[in-house]
């Protein structure tokens, strides 16, 4: 009995594997941009904070070949202190654009053009757009050098394929490129949420599951739910050969009684929906747990492209007979791993309806939403909330230094923001001086985040966010920090020195960097940043005169805040 009925569910899941009108992609035109077979610590569609991995992250030390992985020419070079480091784009004449990311450095010729660039425009930040006819490159080529650059912590390559018309992201892993993978996806834990008749979780559980009979199982293999609807999460990655990487699965499919409910594929996403992610994950989970869920049904407001058409994952439930679930992850190389386990409903269901929380605002996803009051004003677009909201809102007029407003708990931070929402708060009476000082804070616990703001004529002080929570005007006077790492008076013996700079707000993603200029006796002088380590660099000319210099380095911050050091060296 057990063997013909999982013999049925396999034919079923094949059928769902290969659609109808899935794209094709060119299997063998792109070749390894590391010149041989892919070990990968991150693959395509992986949960990351806040987006989808847009690329494959492949393992490899620094200073290791980065090689064009078709012919094409380089169409873009950008250097940046944060996200993709040092990166370039190759366009290929088949519709597809490459792109590198976290390089070392690139080629020599690429490298002296990147250089003169930054001397002609006094930035170390550079975003380009050579003319064709500049970097043509062939298959092979070598483009760069691997590095750790950027929003990266240990060496490694961020490879992407995107269509260059729409400039979406695509699985690299769907174009023929060589990895060794025999290694299926493992599920680690399963929850179960119990729904009411509007979709709402009355309440949710998670089960740990163990490898028995072939599949994945919770310890019982029939859940009692006290519910007529259900839905599903699953925690589950991919490993592959000789790789310890715990990477995202490529595919996950929900039979319930053999019949397909729910299923996604990690084909391609473009950068407007990869924030989606907090629909397509359980949120709270993540935000109070750090764990990734993948749910097995749609919220309403969930608008991402990579589920399998008309199949919402919501299950009904009755109290006989059971109802049978297969859950099904597959990695790029068709390696799958099931989850197994029935579900019946208690008789009768514990409860139909949520009582409806208490709440201020009613929010429905579908529509905008306009709250304005003397004190506070919240516009909220159409699509900025994946599934109807409660919207809890609770004003806090406490005494907090720095802090020139009340607090509006605007609902909870564990509640995902698809889009940009817009903000505004009346300060108390705020000095005419402080006021180019002012912006709209986050408050997170002890901490707050500078999310920027913009005076309107009527007084409020406006800005655009992106979460909810806790949020209040604030001031900040004070200057960011420079601190010397390798610095010294008497320069003679080293050939490079570096400063930290830091500053007391975290900035929103609205906000620019901490912008710095670096001066030897007035003239420019090319200093990198890293973000991520808060480090300017310079690396000294060997042709500087011997004898007395000055450095002067100023750093300002979002608000204008302004720090100088100056100092004599002797090289
Ligand atoms: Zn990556």
């Amino acid at each position: 009995m057990m063997r013909s009925l999982a013999g049925l569910a396999s034919v079923a899941l094949l059928l769902a594997f290969t659609l109808p009108g899935d794209p094709v992609y060119p299997i063998d035109f792109f070749v390894s941009p590391v010149g041989s077979a892919l070990r990968l610590s991150g693959t395509f569609g992986e949960l990351r904070p806040n987006h989808f991995h847009a690329g494959i992250d492949i393992k490899g030390g620094i200073g290791v070949p980065i090689l064009a992985a078709g012919d094409g020419f380089v169409s873009r070079i950008r250097v940046a202190p944060d996200g993709y480091g040092n990166h370039l784009y190759v366009q290929h004449p088949n519709g597809y654009t490459t792109v590198y990311a976290h390089l070392l450095d690139y080629a020599p010729e690429i490298q002296q053009y990147v250089r003169s660039l930054q001397f002609s425009e006094e930035t170390f930040e550079l975003d380009v757009r050579p003319e064709p006819s500049r970097f043509p490159v062939r298959r092979g080529q070598g483009i760069g050098r691997m590095g750790n650059t950027g929003h990266s912590f240990g060496p490694h390559l961020h490879f992407e394929i995107r269509q260059t018309e729409s400039d979406k992201p695509l699985n690299p892993l769907l174009f023929g490129l060589s990895i060794s993978d025999r290694v299926p996806p493992r599920f680690y834990a399963m929850k179960v949420y119990e729904l009411d008749e509007r979709g709402q979780t009355l309440r949710s559980r998670t089960l740990p599951l163990t490898f028995r009979n072939g599949a994945y199982r919770p310890a019982s293999d029939t859940l009692a739910i006290s519910s007529n609807r259900v839905a599903v999460a699953v925690k589950v990655y991919d490993q592959m050969d000789g790789v310890s990487n715990q990477n995202g699965v490529y595919s996950l499919d929900l039979f319930a009684n053999d019949s397909l409910a729910y299923g996604f594929r990690m084909e391609g996403i473009g950068f407007d929906q990869t924030r989606a992610l907090n629909a397509h994950l359980d949120y709270q989970e993540h935000t109070q747990n750090g764990a990734y869920f993948h749910r097995c049904f749609r919220l309403p407001g969930n608008q991402l492209g990579i589920y399998l058409e008309g199949k919402e994952g919501i299950l009904p439930v009755q109290p006989s007979p059971p109802v049978r679930v297969q859950t099904v992850a597959r990695d790029a190389s068709g390696n799958a791993a099931r989850l197994e386990f029935s579900l019946r409903s208690s008789a009768p269901p514990l409860v139909a309806l949520n009582p409806v929380p208490p709440y201020q605002y009613f929010l429905a996803h579908d529509r905008s939403h306009l709250i304005d009051d003397y004190m506070l004003y919240l516009n909220f677009p159409k699509g900025t909330f994946y599934e109807d909201l409660y919207m809890q809102y609770e004003v806090r007029e406490q005494v907090l230094p720095g802090v020139f407003s009340p607090t509006h708990a605007i609902h909870r931070a564990t509640v995902p923001v698809h889009s940009d929402y817009t903000i505004g708060i009346r300060p108390y009476d705020m000095p005419e001086a402080l006021r180019p000082k002012a912006f709209i804070a986050q408050r997170i616990g002890t901490s707050a985040t500078n999310c920027g703001g913009q005076w309107q004529e009527d007084g409020m002080l406006v800005a655009s966010v992106r979460s909810l929570g806790y949020f209040c005007v604030m001031v900040d006077t004070i200057p960011p920090t420079i601190t010397p790492e390798r610095f010294y008076t008497d320069m003679r013996r080293y050939n490079s020195f570096s400063f930290r700079i830091r500053d007391n707000f975290s900035g929103s993603a609205n906000l620019p960097n901490l912008k710095y200029r670096a001066a030897i006796d007035g003239k420019w002088i090319l200093m990198t940043y890293d973000e991520k380590y808060r480090r300017i660099e310079y690396v000294l000319e060997p042709d500087m005169e011997k004898g007395t210099h000055t450095l002067e380095l100023q750093v300002s911050d979002a608000m204008g805040n302004t720090t100088t050091f100056t100092r004599n060296f002797t090289r």
